[in-house]
């Protein structure tokens, strides 16, 4: 059988853009987005700048000799606002991470993609940091992506290094939330022989960002980035977003208009296209792609001042506000998700209040279960189970209650000192009255078992003896 292949000329013609960072033979389209210095970019220029400071104060901030942050994975300890957490807090852990969660779904659901335009760090250190150097480099941006001058091999190379500096010095303090900053310190003023794994962690992190903000850029958004793709769960039509309005604008006409033309306010000038960094067109209404920078409505706004239209052709909206619906600020998701997370919250408050500094569990192993002697007393064996939560060694001691005639023999001292973070299983001897057990068999009594921080728990454990 012999197979037949269209010639080229009767492949069907793609659109111009498949995909706004594809080109139509499929190559990556490299976006230069002009900048628009509106009032919109100057208010996320501050917050970017203040959110940057923030990233690099936090790692050396302490509250209570402890840091804000450290996220210490090696040593399976997470520091949070000074108070420390241990792979065993699984409650407080999924609170935690719960709280988080709802707290991104209600700001989607409430403020939209807010998160990705003003705080995500991509965004931030690239439109703030690394499209500035560019321009710098590269000159300003004209229209249609060009930089205005090529640059020369001298000027890339000079771009280039600026770009190793920032993100090495951005790839230590980033890994100043997962090591402690002396042993950072000691880490870069020493020899990478003699720390080579730190020093392959360090070089793999450099290596991630320069890819990021050198060639990945906005396809992290577009490809890696899931948060987009679940932003039509979580939006809503009431939901805050950057949106253009085509009841205003269309039918788009180019040039200035005249009073009474039939045409919309848009004049077509693609100023809101070329200042978009993931290239997209936003009168094509609300898509993936767009991660509500804001440059677009700064974009429009300028070019409705110039052609005498009132400005907001380009705006922070919602679906139903520009089909002309009225607002509701009480919708199912803005009540439902703020109780869930006031629960999770409340939860999350009330877990690392009472939070001990030791879990402590008095456990009785397999084989006999009491054993009494000629003088009429009897003897339990147990294991104590000892966790310690806290971020300093510690010393155990375990008293019975004395009103109960119950006495406690440890059987290895050692064991009752404790690492931060460590577990282990005591050998206890108990002795006992045999006429505490007369009746049932069974008698309940406590154990105190305390630290050397103060931390005191009773526990309570069943004895068996004779009826
Ligand atoms: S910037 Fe405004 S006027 Fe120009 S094309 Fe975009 S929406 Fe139309
Ligand atoms: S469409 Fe507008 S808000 Fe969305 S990413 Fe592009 S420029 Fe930013």
């Amino acid at each position: 059988m012999t197979k037949t292949v269209p010639d080229n000329d009767a492949l069907l013609e793609s659109p111009q853009h498949v995909l706004s960072t594809m080109e139509r033979d499929g190559s990556r389209r490299w976006l230069r987005p002009r900048l628009s210095t509106g009032s919109w970019w100057q208010r996320r220029r501050v917050v970017a700048y203040l959110l940057m400071v923030v990233f690099v104060l936090v790692p050396h901030l302490r509250i209570g000799g402890n840091p804000v942050i450290l996220l210490d994975i090696a040593a399976r300890e997470f520091t949070i606002l000074g108070r420390t957490f241990l792979p065993t807090d699984t409650l407080l852990l999924a609170l935690l991470m719960l709280t988080v969660f709802v707290s991104i779904v209600l700001v989607t659901a409430v403020a939209g993609r807010a998160w990705c335009g003003w705080a995500c760090p991509q965004t931030v250190y690239m439109e703030f940091l690394f499209r500035p150097i560019d321009r710098l480099f590269e000159g300003t941006v004209g229209k249609g992506g060009k930089a205005k001058r090529s640059g020369g091999a001298a000027l890339q190379i000079a771009r280039f290094g600026v770009y190793v500096l920032l993100c090495g010095f951005l790839a230590h303090t980033f890994l100043a939330y997962f090591v402690r900053t002396d042993q950072l310190t000691e880490w870069v003023t020493s020899s990478p022989i003699q720390h080579p794994i730190a020093f392959a962690v360090m070089t793999a992190t450099l290596g991630l960002m320069l890819f990021d903000f050198m060639f990945f850029r906005e396809q992290l958004c577009l490809i890696a980035c899931p948060y987009g793709r679940f932003q039509s769960v979580m939006l809503d039509e009431q939901s805050l977003i950057v949106a253009y309005d085509p009841v205003r604008g269309e039918p788009r006409k180019r040039g200035k208009h005249l009073p009474g033309d039939g045409a919309g306010d848009c004049v077509d000038c693609n100023q809101c296209v070329v200042v978009c960094p993931t290239g997209i067109d936003i009168r094509d209404g609300l898509q993936m792609e767009c991660v509500n920078c804001t440059q677009c409505i700064d974009a429009c706004d300028d070019v409705m001042e110039k052609v005498g239209s009132p400005k907001g052709l380009i705006r922070y909206s919602s679906q139903d506000s520009i089909a002309g619906k009225a607002k509701k600020m009480f919708r199912a998701r803005t009540i439902v998700y703020p109780v869930i997370l006031l629960l999770l919250m409340s939860g999350l408050v009330f877990a690392i209040s009472t939070k001990s500094g030791f879990d402590a569990r008095i456990i009785r192993p397999g084989g006999a279960p009491f054993t009494v002697y000629a003088d009429g007393t009897a003897s339990n064996e147990f294991r104590v189970r000892l966790v310690n939560r806290t971020s300093e060694p510690q010393d155990y001691s375990l008293i019975a209650d004395a009103e109960q005639n119950v006495t406690i023999e440890v059987l290895d001292e050692e064991k009752m000192s404790l690492e931060p973070g460590e577990s282990v299983l005591v050998p206890v001897h108990v002795t006992f009255k045999g006429s505490m057990t007369r009746g049932s068999g069974r008698k309940v009594v406590a154990a105190t078992i305390s630290d050397q921080s103060d931390n005191v728990r009773e526990v309570e454990f069943s004895l068996l003896g004779p009826r």
